[in-house]
């Protein structure tokens, strides 16, 4: 789960960590109200949405202006004109897609007198099965393009979960960024509490970009994102207060609900697959074959009926679907309630789109028999190479 920056400020201010004054609005005459509780002169008026790159975004509408999702006011007045311009304004940037973002939300925080710009992240390294530390003196730019580009430019090291936090990770930060003098001692401090936030709050993601130094000589997390441990969220439900729907997928809310796990994805085949490993290796095959997954839905190992009508609902509302391909092994599911499942969703919802089912395993044969002699037009399939080429093919005979 992602929450906004300024909600991720909120936490990191709770652990100690230094971040401006701001606070966030929902109308113009709010984010006036809000600058006038700041020291100015500066004000920043930031977009609040789901998505980076937020400066160098552009808006759809001309009436938001030529500037991007984060502005420098130097009035009240310019604060309010600024915040006119950007809610209800649809943001474009390079992580929101063509279709960018509308914003409903706005941060508006005391400027920053900035010396320097830097990037520091924590995530979960999956190699090591511990917390990573990422640092750059490369800041307020596409870490990915540095990585790319110059990669002897990021440091990483993790942390031994037996001992946690040391003194020296944080002088490990303090050099990579090339800091002396007080800076040492405001580093090693900042990467404890970032790290203590870190590992209470269970995050997946904590993300500082740009950490700055000012000309005053401080430390600073001028941007925060953070991104949380769905499988812990329910030790947090200060965290899950946090969730704002508006910014999610609704088809993955939907699931949320029957925990499926389900991602939307920009191809044409829908796919209903029992485990995670089935349902990438489906994606993997749909490619192969030169068509993209609309999906990934995982119905779980123990899906029963509504859980598979559910799955069913969900990919038929997705208006991009022009075939489906169900694909299940079954195992401690069997595949005649598989197949009952995918009989009552069809009579359910209708079927508008050509529909492929791959059954193998526990009970195969009964399972098929239900689904041929259902009467409905479902295309069967013997393996998974054959259930590919299958959709494939009736995808492009409709197009
Ligand atoms: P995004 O990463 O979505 O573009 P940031 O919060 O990182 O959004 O802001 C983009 C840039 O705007 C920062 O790199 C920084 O240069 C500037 N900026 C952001 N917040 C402030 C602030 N409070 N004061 C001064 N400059 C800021
Ligand atoms: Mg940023």
């Amino acid at each position: 789960m992602n929450i906004h920056e300024y909600q991720a400020k909120a936490i990191l201010r709770e652990f100690g960590a230094p971040v401006a004054e701001g606070a966030p609005a929902l109308a113009a005459d709010e984010a006036r109200q809000a600058a006038s509780g700041l020291p100015g002169p500066v004000y920043v008026v930031k977009a609040q949405i789901h998505a980076g790159g937020r400066g160098k975004g552009k808006f759809k509408e001309a009436s938001a202006g030529e500037k991007g999702g984060v502005r420098l006011a130097r009035s009240l007045d310019e604060v309010e004109t600024f915040a006119k311009e950007m809610l209800g304004s649809t943001l474009v940037t390079v992580q929101t897609g063509e279709a960018g973002k509308q914003v409903n939300r706005l941060y508006i925080e005391d400027g920053a007198d900035i010396d320097k710009e830097f990037y520091l992240s924590l995530l979960i390294d999956r190699a090591t099965s511990r917390v990573s530390f990422v640092v750059s003196t490369e800041g307020g730019t596409d870490i990915e393009a540095v990585a790319h580009a110059t990669p002897e430019k990021i440091v990483t090291f993790s942390v031994d979960p037996a001992t946690g936090v040391l003194p020296h990770h944080g002088r490990r930060v303090a050099d990579a960024l090339g800091l002396t003098g007080p800076l040492v001692k405001d580093a090693v401090s900042l990467t404890e509490r970032l790290f203590s936030a870190f590992v209470a709050k269970d995050m997946e993601l904590l993300e500082i970009n740009p950490l700055i130094v000012t000309k005053d000589g401080r430390l600073r997390c001028l941007d925060a994102k953070i991104s949380f441990d769905d499988n812990a969220l329910y030790r947090h439900p200060d965290v899950v207060a946090l969730r704002d729907k508006t910014e999610e997928d609704e088809k993955e809310i939907e699931a949320s609900k029957y925990e499926l796990a389900y991602i939307a994805l920009d191809g044409t085949i829908g796919c209903m697959v029992n485990g995670a490993g089935l349902a990438m290796a489906t994606m993997d095959i749909i490619k192969l074959y030169g068509e993209n997954p609309a999906n990934f839905l995982d119905v779980g190992g123990g899906a029963t009926k509504e859980k598979v009508t559910a799955a069913f609902k969900i990919i038929t509302a997705d208006p991009k679907v022009k075939g489906i391909l169900v694909n299940i092994f079954g195992g401690i599911m069997r595949c005649d309630v598989i197949a009952e499942g995918v009989i009552a969703a069809v009579r359910d919802v209708g079927l508008a789109v050509p529909l492929v089912v791959r059954l193998e395993g526990t009970n195969v044969d009964l399972g098929k028999e239900i689904i041929s002699s259902s009467g409905l037009d479902v295309i069967p399939a013997d393996d998974l190479d054959d259930a590919a080429q299958k959709i494939v093919a009736a995808v492009r005979g409709r197009s």
